[in-house]
């Protein structure tokens, strides 16, 4: 099974999680997640200093959650900075991911402590990073989408469709 993200209406996606493809790696299959953030081309985009920042902690938070930890493959920002991708292991849904993904964001809008991975051995630009806003921007994602997904949240519109 695959599933192409060419041929999504990004005039009509909303903020929300979506499927964003799967792909047939040896037996098993990935699923790739579009956390979209903010609505494409009609909202601000988020700061890359915030954009990288939210990559450091998402990874961190499902690298290390006792469930999720096993099935994650990697954690990126969008080009676009709307958004986030999410690989994991499985043929999985958006319902599938959205209590964990609550989960996260609220792990990320209330982090404190040492911004994990922010060292210069271990970043390429450990400077650049904004937690104050990134807590902002999870607080609002989870409070706005997370805590009341809908469908057009979870399933993308279509052109012509
Ligand atoms: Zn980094």
């Amino acid at each position: 099974m695959d599933v192409t993200s060419f041929g999504i209406d990004h005039n009509r996606l909303l903020r929300g999680i979506y499927v964003s493809r799967k792909d047939t790696v040896g037996n098993g299959l990935l699923t790739t997640f579009d956390i979209r953030m903010k609505e494409p081309n009609r909202e601000m985009v988020i700061d890359t200093a915030v954009m990288h920042t939210l990559e450091h902690l998402m990874a961190t938070f499902f690298r290390s959650h006792p469930l999720w930890a096993e099935k994650t493959i990697y954690i990126g920002p969008m080009g676009c900075r709307t958004g986030m991708y999410a690989i994991f292991k499985g043929d999985l849904e958006s319902a599938d991911v959205a209590d964990v993904m609550q989960e996260c964001y609220a792990y990320m809008s209330s982090f404190t402590g040492e911004l994990p991975a922010a060292k210069a051995e271990m970043c390429g630009n450990y400077l650049d990073h904004n937690l104050e806003i990134t807590k902002l921007e999870s607080k609002k994602f989870l409070d706005e989408v997370l805590s009341c997904l809908k469908e057009e949240n979870m399933i993308y519109p279509r052109q012509n469709g």
